[in-house]
């Protein structure tokens, strides 16, 4: 059964950056549109060395792998 995050993050509809609760707008993309629904998430320490983040495009931080 997949485990869904718990309600003390919520994410970016728009880019999938997984933020605090009390951040009012993504520092990704300056989207306001949140949800605290989503499944699994990719964490990137290293944006230079990552083969994931070359690949999607991705920036350092945790990114969620589905939000709903
Ligand atoms: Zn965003």
């Amino acid at each position: 059964m997949p485990r869904r995050g718990k309600v003390t993050r919520k994410v970016c509809r728009n880019c999938k950056a997984i933020l605090d609760l009390n951040v009012k707008k993504c520092p990704y993309c300056g989207s306001t549109d949140f949800t605290e629904e989503y499944a699994g998430f990719i964490i990137i320490i290293n944006e230079e060395k990552s083969e994931i983040t070359k690949r999607k495009g991705l920036k350092q931080g945790m990114w969620a792998i589905k939000v709903f």
